[in-house]
């Protein structure tokens, strides 16, 4: 007997019978002995929608109202998921972000929850009652609503966790958990029993769309259990646990990839100090995520290109405001690239097997696959390359590090 959240995306609510389903999940833990509060997106698509309404309605944009009509979405969802419950014998009731209330900054669009205040929630817990919580959404300094960031209620499902000091959180979703790579490009991956808390971040950072990332790190912060699993089979999910914890001890764990990425390359900068300062200054200030970044060297050492990636959606906007200090930068040419990918391997085993970038890069350069930008953390290698290679770059190296086998 213990508390536990539950965390329902959009397509586990896509449509009534689907939520009717859902209280039927819920009614399980319930019935086990459990205190369940359940944290709910919008019906798969309505947040796109809102999103465009609130785009198209006019050429002014304020944050305030675009998060008072993308965050309705969630509301439709609490209530109808409620009602569900109640039809089946279950007490509960909805809570939106503002009534709980999950307190976040001011930052509209993007908010961060700082503070989840339980006091009300908890004590419905202790009288039995499930607690129906919406997603996505929070309060601001102001008593404006806000909202977390597309993907979000990852992120409010385990900040509920951490602040209801839950047993478990468990976030379901169409896919039955955590694979070796996406098994939509990789019919041989493999369902993952357990991944570390940091390989399941640097997953995620790398493109993987289980988990929002922010979700994870949260969950690292706080220690909570949390696991992955489907809502439409009731097969054990993955479970995401400290390093300490893995038992699993293998060279990798998974490789993610991301087709969402653009090189920039500068060409033909002045070799001298304060060049790459300036230019990602420059990125910094216009709010631009340089995620890999190359410098090369020219024979003469007095010019060199720099490459680095951002997400796609931002390479025309980095390109445009370095043009406004191309005096200051001259640089020869500046191009961008958009058909780029980055398929990179993760596994807490890293830190102790050498020869992993080997393989990696050998593996790469058999199929022919040229590697525009290399980039490495403790856990993580990735490298850029041409995007018309994510297929086979992902399943070469599947096969290479023996990812099918357990
Ligand atoms: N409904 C929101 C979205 O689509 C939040 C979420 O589903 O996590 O982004
Ligand atoms: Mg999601």
């Amino acid at each position: 007997m213990g508390r536990i959240v539950q965390k329902f995306g959009g397509t586990s609510v896509a449509d009534l019978d689907r939520i009717r389903a859902v209280a039927q999940r819920v009614k399980q833990e319930v019935d086990a002995g459990h205190q369940v509060a359940v944290v709910v997106s919008a019906m798969a698509g309505t947040t796109n929608q809102l999103v465009a309404w609130a785009r198209d309605i006019g050429p002014i944009h304020d944050a305030r109202e675009y998060d008072t009509i993308v965050a309705s979405g969630e509301q439709i969802t609490v209530g109808l998921l409620a009602i569900a419950l109640q039809n089946i014998g279950i007490d509960a009731r909805s809570w939106l972000g503002w009534q709980i209330p999950f307190h976040t900054d001011e930052v509209h669009s993007a908010a961060r929850i700082e503070h989840i205040d339980t006091a009300a929630i908890a004590e419905r817990l202790d009288q039995g009652q499930v607690v129906v919580a919406a997603g996505f959404q929070g309060i601001s300094p102001e008593g404006r609503i806000t909202t977390l960031g597309r993907g979000g209620s990852d992120t409010s499902a385990v900040a509920l966790a951490a602040a209801l000091e839950a047993n478990r959180c468990d976030i379901y979703t169409d896919v039955d958990g955590v694979y070796t790579t996406d098994p939509r490009i990789m019919p041989k991956a493999r369902k993952l029993n357990h991944v570390t808390f940091e390989e399941m971040l640097e997953m995620a950072s790398a493109g993987a769309k289980v988990l929002e990332t922010r979700s994870v790190a949260m969950a690292m912060r706080h220690n909570v259990n949390l696991q992955v699993r489907s809502s439409f089979t009731s097969d054990e999910g993955t479970m995401v646990v400290d390093e300490d914890n893995d038992m699993e001890k293998q060279k990798i764990s998974g490789i993610a990839y991301s087709r969402d990425e653009a090189k920039v390359t500068l060409v033909g900068l002045p070799d001298k100090p304060g060049i790459a300062a300036t230019i990602f200054e420059k990125l910094a200030e216009n709010h631009i995520n340089v995620d890999m970044i190359v410098q090369s060297a020219s024979p003469d050492k007095s010019r060199t290109d720099i490459t680095f990636s951002v997400g796609a959606l931002n390479a025309d906007k980095a390109v445009a405001c370095l043009k406004t200090i191309e005096a200051d930068l001259e640089y020869k040419d500046i191009v961008s690239d958009p058909d780029v990918a980055k398929v990179s391997i993760i596994g807490t085993a890293m830190r102790s097997q050498p020869g992993i970038a080997k393989t990696m890069f050998s593996v790469l350069a058999e199929k022919g696959i040229n590697l525009h930008v290399i980039s490495t953390s403790e856990i993580k290698i990735s490298v850029l390359i041409d995007a018309d290679y994510t297929e086979l770059a992902v399943r070469s190296l599947h096969d290479a590090f023996g990812l099918e086998e357990a």
